[in-house]
């Protein structure tokens, strides 16, 4: 059956990002939760209707590990796109909450998304495209889910032409414009795991909220990576200038803290040519856990593993165990799952005391 616009009450916004906003809706005849994204697609019909066409391929993407498609449709001048409603949110809410993620339950994390990479891959050839902590969903029933990915060529391209702006999980090779491969989604999961793990992301040496490069006024378009237009090096002083101006912007660019400030072309420089982040510091973290970033953060993508070659490595030797022992992680997914905002607060001031 189709659905249809009129059949859908609002509820509340669940959040918004680069391309539109998401809300919880109900559909009133059969009385089922969804989460509705609403994308503003500045495109001609025809092209609305192949975005549409393409989105059509969620209906068969059928795995515990992805978020299920309802259906989707136009509502000029937007594309609605209706999935699984996941209660529990976003694993970037999560961590904002009750700060750094159990490592065992970042285990279960890097296993949900390996499987779910895995699939769509081998099943539908689909390449995820934005694996980030935002893109990772959990709910009370205690599935992790991935949702937004790279279905419609069209879509990623629509996107890309209207809203300039790139991501800080992108990996080396994508920054310097080569092909994305499922390995890229690799480096992004391997970003997106020490965020969970260490409760901040991983470049800044803060806890602030600019990992997304929506409102950079560049010329940045991950549509064209390959033309960043990576700016000659500054004088200090032309740099200072361009640092305090950016601190005066309500939100910035900038990733600050601790008295280091990054620029966000700085960062992707950052990136494509220091070494890249570890779960630190060393020994706070399981052996295998360390092992496991630093496999999914391999800079050079010929040595970087495939989802599926991660997924059967990690099946075999779990993030969590020292000695090759199943984990026995219910009760810290069990405390990821009852995080409430009510006891939120206190745990808040303590885990972003911790230095790391
Ligand atoms: P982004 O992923 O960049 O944050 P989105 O527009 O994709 O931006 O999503 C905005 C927010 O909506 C997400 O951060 C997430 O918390 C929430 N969200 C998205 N999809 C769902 C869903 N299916 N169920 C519950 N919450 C969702
Ligand atoms: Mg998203």
């Amino acid at each position: 059956h189709d659905l249809r616009n009129e059949d859908l009450k609002d509820m509340h916004e669940l959040g918004q990002g680069n391309g539109g906003s998401v809300k919880k809706v109900e559909h009133v005849p059969t009385g089922t939760i969804m989460a509705k994204k609403i994308v503003l697609i500045d495109a001609k019909p025809s092209v609305r209707k192949q975005i549409l066409r393409e989105l059509q391929i969620m209906h068969d993407c059928n795995s515990d590990y992805i978020i299920s498609f309802y259906g989707a449709f136009i509502s000029d001048p937007n594309i609605c796109i209706c999935m699984e409603f996941m209660d529990k949110g976003s694993l970037d809410g999560i961590y904002k909450k009750i700060g750094p993620i159990d490592i065992e339950v970042v285990g279960k994390v890097a296993l949900a998304v390996l499987e779910g990479l895995t699939y769509l891959y081998d099943v539908h050839r689909i390449i995820h495209r934005d694996i980030k902590p935002s893109n990772i969903l959990f709910n009370s029933k205690g599935q992790i889910k991935i949702c937004d990915f790279g279905v419609s060529g069209e879509l990623i391209n629509s996107i890309a032409d209207t809203f300039v702006g790139t991501s800080t999980y992108m990996s080396p090779e994508r920054i310097q414009g080569a092909q994305y491969t499922v390995k890229s989604d690799v480096w992004s999961l391997g970003i997106s795991l020490i965020e969970l793990a260490l409760g901040r992301f991983p470049f800044a040496d803060s806890d602030d909220d600019d990992s997304d490069l929506s409102d950079f006024e560049g010329t940045l378009s991950p549509s064209r990576p390959g033309n960043l237009g990576l700016p000659p090096s500054r004088s200090k002083q032309e740099k200072e200038k361009a640092d305090k101006k950016k601190k005066r912007k309500s939100k910035g660019v900038s990733l600050q803290g601790g008295g280091m400030t990054m620029s966000i072309l700085e960062l992707l420089q950052h990136i494509v040519n220091e070494p890249a982040p570890h779960l630190t510091p060393e020994g706070r973290f399981p052996k295998v856990a360390e092992e496991f970033v630093d496999s999914c953060l391999l800079k050079d993508p010929d040595s970087r593993r495939t989802p599926k070659d991660l997924l059967s490595s990690l099946g075999l030797r779990p993030l969590t165990s020292k000695h090759g022992l199943q984990p026995s992680s219910d009760t810290n997914v069990q405390s990821v799952l009852h995080a409430n905002t009510s006891s939120i607060h206190s745990v808040i001031a303590s885990s972003f005391t911790t230095t790391i």
